[in-house]
């Protein structure tokens, strides 16, 4: 768990299992989020947005919203719901040999499926044994709700639950410590991509509007590191305009929607941009350098604006009719 999180949400941080936290922070999935919105066709748009009012959060979503911007603003939120029931006691922690841990049936799931979040696929710089990645994950889920999305048979309720689901899952899968865990003498087990990695010298989110994630400093471990690195919140404007400043995507990448290249995409940058020097083998501490850490929010920032073309292009396909 990010020992981070505040003191004034412990409690509801008390009710969750132990383990990780793994998510981009909500600032990144709606800047995912908000690239995409400004790529979709007015027919997608009418679709996504009669769908993403099925969802029982959807209220929540727009307060605040200015008045005509209430669509482009639930898109946003919602690209933060399946992090959001982590800390719902409405919802349980289904571990994922639970029959039901893969299963796509729509909002009467009530499972957390922190497994969904992540693809733990195994690397090892000393040659420690390593294990497969566990099922469910996101590459065996993903496929699911585009497939659900595209099926002119499916409900709607189905439909906005996989909508929901995929706004995140994009964004999670272009977090290359999202792709990876790392197994060496330190990690017999994993690193679960990065969780188990301290580190220091980092400096905070650039933006950080919600009091409750930010009075403990900079994130301490590899993962929240680079979850944290573009900002932290939950107000949609900083994200919104951080967006509108992102680097215009390569066009072919932008083009890739087969989400396993994503996901290999994102194993060969942990090898070759995330798990590089001053991070070494083991779990540190290890001290971040500011050289460490402009590579590492210029990588974020490109991966945002791909993940978000990425997911304006499958939706425009599979919604835009
Ligand atoms: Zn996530």
């Amino acid at each position: 768990m990010r020992n981070w999180i505040g003191a004034g949400i412990a409690a509801a941080v008390l009710a969750v299992p132990a383990g990780p936290a793994r998510a981009w922070d909500h600032f990144a999935h709606m800047e995912v989020a908000a690239v995409a919105f400004k790529d979709l066709t007015p027919a997608t748009r009418r679709n996504v947005a009669r769908l993403l009012k099925i969802n029982p959060r959807y209220t929540n979503w727009i307060v605040g919203a200015k008045r005509g911007d209430e669509d482009r603003t639930a898109f946003m939120r919602a690209s933060t719901w399946a992090d959001s029931i982590k800390l719902d006691p409405r919802y349980t922690s289904d571990p994922p040999s639970a029959a039901t841990a893969g299963q796509n049936v729509g909002y009467a799931d009530r499972s957390r499926h922190a497994d969904w979040h992540f693809v733990d696929q195994p690397i090892s710089p000393d040659r420690t044994p390593v294990v497969p990645a566990r099922v469910p994950n996101a590459a065996t889920q993903l496929p699911l709700f585009r497939a659900a999305l595209a099926d002119p048979r499916a409900g709607d309720d189905l439909k906005s639950y996989d909508l929901v689901w995929l706004l995140h899952l994009v964004g999670d899968v272009h977090q290359p410590l999202h792709c990876v865990s790392r197994y060496d003498a330190a990690d017999r087990q994993g690193d679960r991509g990065g969780n188990a990695v301290r580190i220091m010298g980092n400096t905070p989110p650039p933006v950080c509007d919600d009091p409750r994630f930010c009075p403990f400093g900079p994130p301490t471990e590899l993962h929240a590191f680079y979850d944290d690195i573009l900002g932290a919140g939950y107000a949609v404007g900083p994200p919104q305009q951080a967006a509108e400043r992102l680097p215009r995507p390569d066009p072919k990448l932008a083009a890739v929607t087969d989400e396993k290249v994503w996901i290999q995409e994102g194993l060969e940058l942990a090898r070759s941009a995330v798990y590089v020097p001053p991070i070494g083998v083991g779990d540190g501490p290890f001290a971040i350098t500011p050289e460490y850490q402009k590579a590492a929010i210029d990588l974020a920032r490109r991966r945002v604006a791909l993940a978000g073309a990425r997911l304006a292009r499958i939706l425009n396909e599979t919604l835009g009719k």
